[in-house]
């Protein structure tokens, strides 16, 4: 979400002020960063990049230093008082604010600092998304969190739910469809409790939404993160059944395999309810791969907990997946808690649990091996330009040589070797069933 926010700040800022983005902060006549709290030691993070940029501002007093996101949004006036060279000081939610804030900075000399909460203002005040380059992007269709899990930050930081109406989102996906992109991917922190406007009559859920962005002509893959599973009702399985372009390939964190620690967590779940919406959602769409979050080492996890998670891990057999070791956030519930665990077990549980994890991705990778997969083409590969790299349904990455201007196709690859995080693939075999689709 928060590479969406910086795309909108940008499109933002060049259509105030003309600014364009730069490579070198030399250059650069407003600096911002775009933070995120949601690791540990994120306000370390930040502080460190500020003193990076300190003496560029005092090379250099016009220049605009600005920090917003989850970190501005948490530190408020701190960050002023711990950085005073800080000109501008905006949230998640007023980013839509910042030309207007660069504006009354210049004018009155002085620091601006809005971390307002106005959701309902921000996507109406954002410009049209100008052409880009690529055939993948994200839109964000909802923002914020209402669960107040113990461990989370979300709530505090980006606000209550808010759910942007549908025929904005239809618009916004047509646009970026006609500039050539065919996989959109639709971002919410809790995105499975959409429930924005139709448009027509009341409000529509997730389900409907994805069912209006289906029918949007050359539009072929929709993927959307990222869901709490209480919001997995049975119309959103039914779309996973019913709805072809929407990717064979959810991410539903769990977090942790004991209903013990999910009650500490505040999650509102319990184990067998998760597995009962995995177990749907894969008579739904057999070939559905599962992904997760996990957090390991949460305020009084024992043995036994962590055992709970390694068997739900074996049960579901999870796809590739997040985890971490539990850190307190800061003004989150789970800060009263005591952290119990000893770093040297949390340490040891992450190991082992992100072993098992690899090991089921793994064994999905070596699955494909011999199979063609539907392989969007992203572009030339990061390591070798002279290779093209693209992703195939489950969002694994695959690299491969093939001719020139396939960019933004679709196609189907041979995979020939399961790497640890990528596959290695042939274009042009024989045999191969060409489903060559998409834009160049
Ligand atoms: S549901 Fe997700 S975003 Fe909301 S509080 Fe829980 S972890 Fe945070």
């Amino acid at each position: 979400m928060n590479e969406y926010d910086s795309e909108r700040m940008a499109d933002l800022l060049a259509s105030s002020h003309g600014l364009t983005p730069v490579e070198d902060p030399d250059r650069a006549d407003v600096l911002i960063l775009n933070t995120c709290s949601i690791r540990e030691k994120a306000e370390d993070k930040v502080y460190t990049q500020l003193g990076f940029w300190r003496p560029l501002k005092e090379q250099d007093p016009a220049r605009i230093i600005a920090v917003g996101g989850c970190v501005a949004s948490q530190e408020g006036e701190r960050l002023r008082r711990r950085a005073p060279f800080v000109d501008l000081v905006f949230g998640p939610q007023t980013l839509h604010r910042l030309p207007d804030m660069l504006d009354a900075c210049l004018a009155e000399r002085r620091p601006q600092v809005d971390l307002d909460f106005p959701d309902l203002e921000k996507f109406d005040r954002l410009p049209e998304r100008p052409g880009r380059n690529g055939p993948t992007a994200f839109v964000t269709v909802q923002e914020g969190c209402d669960k107040f899990c113990t461990f989370c930050v979300v709530p505090h930081t980006r606000g209550r739910e808010y759910s942007r109406p549908m025929p904005d989102i239809i618009r916004e996906v047509r646009q970026l469809v006609d500039q050539g992109v065919v996989e959109i991917t639709l971002l919410g922190q809790n995105v499975n409790a959409y429930r924005g406007a139709t448009g027509l009559v009341g409000e529509g859920d997730l389900a409907s939404l994805l069912e209006r962005l289906a029918r949007i002509s050359g539009l072929q893959r929709i993927r959307y993160t990222t869901s709490h599973p209480n919001n997995l009702d049975d119309r959103l399985i039914a779309a996973h059944r019913d709805i072809p372009i929407l990717v064979p390939h959810l991410h539903l964190p769990v977090q942790s395999g004991s209903d013990r620690i999910l009650r500490r967590m505040h999650r509102k779940h319990t184990v067998a309810e998760y597995l009962e919406k995995i177990h749907k959602l894969r008579e739904a769409r057999p070939e559905i791969r599962i992904s997760s979050d996990f957090i390991v080492g949460f305020p009084g996890e024992t043995e036994e907990d962590f055992a709970a998670t390694m068997d739900l891990v074996s049960q579901v057999r999870f796809d590739q997946s997040f985890s971490f070791k539990y850190s307190s956030r800061p003004n989150t519930p789970a800060t009263r808690l005591r952290d119990s665990v000893p770093e040297e077990v949390k340490d040891r549980r992450l190991a082992v649990l992100q072993a098992r994890i690899t090991s089921f991705a793994q064994q999905y990778s070596e699955a494909m091996v011999g199979t063609f997969q539907e392989v969007l083409v992203t572009g030339p590969s990061r390591r070798d330009p002279a290779e093209w790299t693209g992703r195939t349904l489950c969002n694994r990455p695959v690299n491969f040589s093939g001719p020139a201007g396939i960019a933004g196709q679709i196609w189907s690859i041979g995979i020939e070797e399961a790497l640890p995080n990528s596959l290695r693939g042939r274009f042009g075999s024989p045999d191969m069933p060409v489903a060559a689709s998409g834009r160049a």
